[in-house]
């Protein structure tokens, strides 16, 4: 039995393998999980829980499936995904995660995060974070709009984006090591895992006088990236993805 945590999917109709490969993937994990946690940019992007396209259903029956076996399922909002809500969680059973949480794994405290947060230095990107993205009052202006609406303020913004790295994949700014020794200080935790980089890796830090570790998740494209965590340890795999 483990826990599983992946992120960076950017599930979309114009990636099929990867969506192929998560379903089997999913089903894979899904008699011996002891819980799985996606932490964000699950979806390339996410327009409202009222965007029921056919991939959506295919996608939502899924994790139902996967959540109906009595598995924990729970997800963080990324910063294309951030849309994600309730009626979402009611479709497929998953919880919804605050960014940043702090979880007991195997007996250990773990931060979890998306990781956008940590790239401070891209500051175009904090601000639209911080006024835009994560501001609800702005949600629920981009929500009360129809879906074609959304839809082409969404392709707008990644037109947009190319003052925001954050938002483009080629050009995401790294995290600022600062930033993520200040955090894990601030909780008190000497593991944390993210993803949103795009740069998976295992990276000791010194938190303080204290051995730390930043766990960075990887985007699923030419390979598939999970962390399982038992008992025994953390694991942090990629594997090919074949058509
Ligand atoms: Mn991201």
């Amino acid at each position: 039995m483990a826990t599983y945590f992946i992120s960076d999917l950017h599930l979309d109709e114009t990636r099929p393998l990867v969506t192929r490969a998560f379903f089997n993937w999913l089903d894979g994990i899904s008699k011996q999980a002891d819980a799985l946690y996606i932490l964000g940019d699950f979806f390339e992007v996410w327009l409202g829980d009222d965007d029921n396209s056919p991939l959506n259903q295919e996608i939502i029956r899924h994790l139902k499936d996967f959540s109906d076996t009595g598995r924990p399922l729970f997800i963080m909002h990324g910063n294309r995904d951030f849309l994600i809500g309730e009626r979402f969680n009611a479709m497929t059973g998953a919880t919804l995660l605050p960014d940043p949480s702090i979880i007991t794994l195997y007996g250990e405290s773990v931060l979890l995060m998306h990781g956008d947060s940590l790239c401070t230095r891209d500051t175009a990107y904090m601000a639209f974070r911080q006024q835009q993205a994560r501001n609800r009052e702005w949600q629920q202006q981009i929500l009360a709009l129809s879906l074609p609406e959304r839809r082409r303020i969404a392709q707008e913004m990644r037109e947009q984006s190319k003052s925001m790295n954050s938002l483009k994949a080629e050009d995401i700014m790294d995290v600022t090591p600062e930033e993520v020794i200040r955090v894990m200080a601030q909780h008190n935790v000497q593991r944390l895992i993210h993803g949103h980089t795009h740069r998976p890796a295992r990276h000791d830090l010194n938190i303080d006088g204290r051995v730390g570790e930043r766990i960075v998740l990887g985007d699923w494209g030419q390979s598939g990236w999970c962390l399982s965590v038992s008992d025994e340890g953390y694991l942090l795999k990629d594997w090919q993805l074949t058509a």
